[in-house]
């Protein structure tokens, strides 16, 4: 199997690279390296079955391949808001992009959609069947509505093209290998605990997340592009719901840190809450998560433990 994956050189795409790997596939890895790194894919650049292209999903490209992982998009809040333009650009032309090369070379593609297309939901655990309360002109917009025209393209070429579509929603995700200037919560608290910085809270706190350890999400992932007939949208989260606060102090006492946890503004359009409904997942792939938090936050810490380290000597 060739198998393409567009974000190959972020969080989660360098995770998906080195089990593709594992599993005999040749992997092409293809990043602009907006918000990915060559660190993320160093140690594959010597496997003869890996292969690294930058280049930026935005414009065309034709590569003979029989899967492709569409994951080229940035996540974190921050980062996607920087050039808000061109993360629509990034989801829309390069869903375009990737769809029309699946039609063309008759590949599989698995499209990486998020559970910010239910926006702050109303409905609560959100369903796939929910259709979503998103601000269409807010400054998390630009993702969550260009994630939204990503999946409508999904289905168009689907029913119009008959190009065989996967669609994954993807719940907070963390692990091993999260940028450092991220933004996101579990990175932002674990780095400022282990450097005794303020923990910073946003808002009273009150809000939730539920998280699931990078390795149960590909497990899903592989499930999902390997089963005939099932086009999704499909939930891929960790139903365990925690409250930012929570996650705070979870932090703080797994580190032993005397960081201060310290109040911060609520960024605009925050959602209040979020947990996945994974009956579908369940049903359709036999999948549900099984790294709880408790195990996979102390993993995480370990290995941004390692990267400080790293630095100081
Ligand atoms: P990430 O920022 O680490 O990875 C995204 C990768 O895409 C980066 O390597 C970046 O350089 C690359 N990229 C961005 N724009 C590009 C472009 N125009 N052309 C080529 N490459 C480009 O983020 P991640 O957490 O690994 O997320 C991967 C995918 O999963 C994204 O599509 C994201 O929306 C989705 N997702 C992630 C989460 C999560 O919690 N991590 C949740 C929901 C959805
Ligand atoms: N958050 C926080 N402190 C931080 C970073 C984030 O309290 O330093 C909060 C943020 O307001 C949100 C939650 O943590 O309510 C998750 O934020 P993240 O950016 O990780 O993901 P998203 O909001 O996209 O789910």
């Amino acid at each position: 199997m060739r198998t393409l994956v567009t974000g190959g050189a972020g969080f989660i795409g360098s995770h998906l690279c080195r089990r593709l790997l594992a599993e005999g596939h040749e992997v092409i890895c293809l990043d602009n390296l907006f918000t990915g790194s060559r660190a993320n894919i160093l140690e594959l650049m010597d496997n003869h079955r890996f292969e690294f292209l930058r280049h930026d999903i935005t414009e065309p490209l034709l590569v003979e391949v029989d899967w492709i992982f569409n994951l080229a998009c940035p996540a974190s809040p921050i980062h996607y808001q920087v050039n808000p333009v061109k993360t629509v650009k990034t989801s829309v032309m390069g869903a375009i992009n990737m769809l029309g090369l699946a039609k063309r070379v008759r590949a599989r593609i698995l499209h990486a959609s998020t559970s910010e297309v239910y926006g702050d939901p109303s409905v609560h655990p959100q369903p796939e069947s929910y259709w979503g309360h998103v601000n269409p002109i807010g400054p998390r917009s630009c993702y969550d509505e260009g994630k939204r025209v990503a999946e409508t393209l999904m289905f168009d070429y689907h029913r119009q093209n008959k190009v065989d579509v996967r669609v994954i929603r993807i719940f907070n995700t963390y692990g091993p290998r999260m940028a450092q200037n991220d933004g996101r919560v579990v990175s932002n608290f674990i780095l400022q605990a282990l450097k005794g910085e303020d923990i910073t809270l946003y808002g009273d706190g009150s809000q939730t997340r539920s998280f699931q350890y990078v390795d149960d999400l590909l497990e899903g992932m592989l499930r999902m592009i390997q089963r005939d007939g099932f086009h999704g949208p499909v939930n891929l989260g960790n139903p365990e719901e925690f409250t930012m606060r929570e996650l705070a102090e979870q932090v703080v006492a797994l580190t032993g840190s005397r960081s201060a946890i310290v109040q911060r503004e609520l960024p605009q359009d925050d959602p209040r809450q979020r947990k996945p409904d994974i009956s579908l997942a369940r049903r359709e792939l036999g999948w549900e998560p099984r790294i709880p938090l408790s195990q996979g936050l102390p993993r995480t810490v370990e290995w941004f433990r390692q990267v400080l380290a790293g630095e100081e000597s």
